[in-house]
């Protein structure tokens, strides 16, 4: 256990949690915490990037796939070429050469790697100069899905995303006007992806702490959601320069994690001080998720 007032704080205005001294301490509470941890928009952007230059304008010479749930006709794949890399919200988006997309999703333990195959892998995609793409899944609520480019009946999370949160489409006004319509408590609404694509448990935690909104709140009205869009592009923002939040399963292409984890202020913290007013941060359960908040400066 760790006193919550051995936690040295950084200066206010800073945000940030840099672990000095209790280091080891840190990690030990970090691995356990952030056992049930999603990937989401930063760690599937981290993953992006290093896919990108790997994959893009090597053609897929041959597949093999796992039959998988939340797979959808990997064979067509074989003799397409990859065009790019690009991302919605947490699905990985690849067009290819004859007007398809491969659309991949990480789901909880999903990681994509050039490594060997082992007994955990769901598929693997041998590319023209040699190399295989392995889609390693332990727990296997990832997902991959060949489509006609746009066509996402078949991926109705996918169809119905809200605007990606650092593009234009992610409008204040709109998001204000969204959040002033919903009954719902602004954190699950969040989680919807349906105002915003891509922000999660972690995501969400933190950004209503920074815009000071009580996670259960009912009424956002348009100041406190411009605050809240500010809030949502700077932690995933942070987030995306730090390669993504460290947990158990979570790894980049070159099986790195990210350092994000020790910079999170309210997620996973439950017990520690607020960093703005002191008061210990309180843990609930709030739509089926763990809930991570400050209950004095937070407010409904
Ligand atoms: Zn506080």
């Amino acid at each position: 256990m760790i006193a919550a007032e051995d936690i040295r704080r950084p200066p206010l205005g800073h945000f940030t949690r840099p672990s000095r001294g209790r280091g080891r301490e840190r990690v030990a509470v970090t691995a356990w915490r952030y056992a049930l941890a999603m990937p989401e928009l930063p760690e599937v952007e981290s993953v992006r990037r290093q896919l990108d230059p790997a994959l893009r304008g090597r053609q897929i010479v041959k597949v093999w796939s796992d039959v998988q749930r939340r797979f959808l006709q990997p064979e067509r794949l074989a003799g397409h070429t990859v065009l790019a890399v690009g991302r919605r919200g947490k699905f990985l988006i690849c067009p290819l050469d004859g007007q398809l997309e491969l659309i991949m999703h990480l789901g909880m333990t999903g990681v994509l790697h050039f490594g060997l195959a082992d007994a955990y892998t769901r598929a693997r995609l041998t590319l023209d100069d040699g190399r295989e793409l392995v889609f390693r899944d332990v727990r296997r609520f990832g997902g991959l899905a060949v489509v006609t480019a746009g066509v996402y009946d078949a991926l109705p999370t996918l169809a119905r995303l809200g605007p990606e949160p650092l593009s234009d489409e992610f409008d204040p006004e709109r998001f204000a006007r969204q959040l002033a319509a919903t009954h719902a408590p602004v954190k699950p609404y969040l989680l919807t992806q349906r105002p915003v694509a891509g922000v999660g448990n972690i995501y969400a935690d933190e950004a209503l702490w920074l815009a000071r909104i009580h996670p259960a709140s009912r009424r956002v009205g348009r100041r406190r959601a411009l605050d809240l869009h500010a809030a949502i592009r700077e932690v995933l923002e942070q987030a995306i320069a730090r390669e993504g939040t460290t947990f158990r399963d979570y790894r980049m292409v070159n099986g790195d994690s990210g350092r994000n984890a020790s910079f999170l202020i309210a997620y996973g913290q439950a017990g520690l001080p607020c960093p703005r007013c002191g008061t210990p941060l309180k843990k609930i359960v709030l739509g089926g998720r763990g809930t991570t908040f400050c209950p004095a400066c937070q407010r409904h």
